[in-house]
């Protein structure tokens, strides 16, 4: 039996970045009341919310009156310490739940949990000394990718290894600790399913999602992606076992590598809203905030048929001559701007973004791109 939260209920979100913002922005016209906790004030998720607790994750006492104050919890994030969801969960529902994050706060499980699966991964290691990288490295081969094993995002704590001479630069430059080695692959593209499991079990997606990367931080995304029907099903189904295999509810991100010859290996799974995902505000009936708000709250899951669009990354270093000229790029009709409320503009911090519509995805890339640069202050 599924119990429906009916709006008036208060979702609490564990984070309160930006995804935080835009799943409370869908809660609001659906009646909800949204309750964001975090460790910093004036966050951009509490800017839109209707409370705010503003605590460390260790404080227990904080994290347990917070839950008390929510009908349900769900998550911007997937490093919450699972401490903190375990206190959250004796008292109010925590979607997805701890059992979800134990796995995706490890790359080593993530990537087991697709072996068990049958579902295709680099090649890879786990990592618990320097003697195990350089013998894990005859195994593995090289090139290769080193990664920490936790607490890793957009590149962060990686490390290239070209010959077996850049392993002990590469164990320095992540700190020396627990860690997978991958192969390095060779993709034709990055590809995303970001798709939805229900409270009921029901499954939602939006198809296949491509995504471009700079500097390892996402910089465009366009859907439908241009992949053959085959491909585009294997990918889908692939997420649909893994959500499926966790029992998530709520949306859920399987970021994949698609090789030349057809093969489509995984890469991460994000437990969460996705940034490859926010072009389904202008591109679907159902966003992917306004789908997580329905899983969590037990609510049927909506429509996500998509329309050709494209998504581009505003990222700090546009602001490195002051505001962006906003009137030159909001002058087609078919840009929209999203921006996230952070004070603070540094390089390389994702700030906001654009979403283009078109009647192709090629179309819509291109509005987007040339909406951005025009951006750009000289
Ligand atoms: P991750 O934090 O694991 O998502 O990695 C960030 C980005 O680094 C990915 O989106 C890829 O562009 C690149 N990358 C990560 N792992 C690999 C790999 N095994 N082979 C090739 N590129 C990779």
């Amino acid at each position: 039996m599924t119990t429906t939260l009916l709006p008036g209920s208060t979702i609490g979100i564990f984070g309160n970045g930006q995804l935080g913002r835009m799943i409370a922005l869908a809660a609001k016209p659906l009646g909800y009341r949204v309750h964001v906790f975090g460790p910093e004030a004036g966050s951009p998720a509490a800017q839109v919310a209707d409370a705010e607790s503003v605590a460390r994750y260790d404080d227990r006492g904080a994290v347990e009156r917070f839950a008390s104050s929510c009908d349900v919890i769900t998550l911007e994030f997937e490093n919450i310490p699972v401490s903190a969801v375990h206190w959250a969960e004796a008292i109010t529902p925590v979607r997805p739940g701890s059992n979800v994050l134990e796995v995706t706060q490890h790359r080593v499980r993530e990537k087991s949990l697709c072996v068990d699966l049958e579902v295709p991964v680099p090649s890879f290691a786990a990592i618990e000394s320097f003697e195990e990288l350089r013998q894990a490295l005859r195994g593995v081969g090289v090139p290769a990718v080193l990664k920490t094993a936790t607490l890793g995002y957009d590149g962060k704590g990686q490390a290239r290894i070209a010959t077996a001479h850049d392993a002990a630069k590469a164990w320095d430059a992540i700190g020396a600790r627990a860690a997978i080695l991958e192969a390095f692959v060779p993709f034709v593209s990055e590809i995303s399913i970001v798709a939805a499991r229900g409270l009921d079990g029901s499954f939602r997606h939006w198809g296949v999602i491509e995504n471009v990367h700079t500097s390892h931080i996402l910089d465009t995304s366009v859907a439908p992606a241009s992949v053959s029907d085959q491909t585009a099903d294997h990918a889908v189904e692939i997420a649909r076992q893994i959500l499926e295999h966790l029992g998530v509810v709520g949306v859920m991100c399987v970021e994949m590598f698609l090789c030349s010859d057809g093969a489509i290996l995984v890469n991460e799974l994000a437990p969460r809203v996705h940034n490859s995902g926010h072009l389904t505000i202008e591109a679907s009936p159902t966003s992917q905030f306004e789908q997580q708000v329905r899983a969590v709250c037990g609510l049927p899951l909506g429509d996500s048929s998509i329309r050709p669009a494209a998504m581009a990354n505003l990222l700090g270093d546009l602001w490195a001559n002051g505001q962006p000229a906003w009137e030159k790029a909001l002058g087609g009709d078919a840009v929209k701007l999203h921006l996230y409320g952070k004070s603070e503009a540094r390089a390389g911090r994702k700030m906001g973004h654009l979403t283009a519509l078109g009647a192709t995805t090629d179309e819509a890339l291109r509005r987007v791109v040339s909406a951005r640069n025009m951006l750009r202050k000289a």
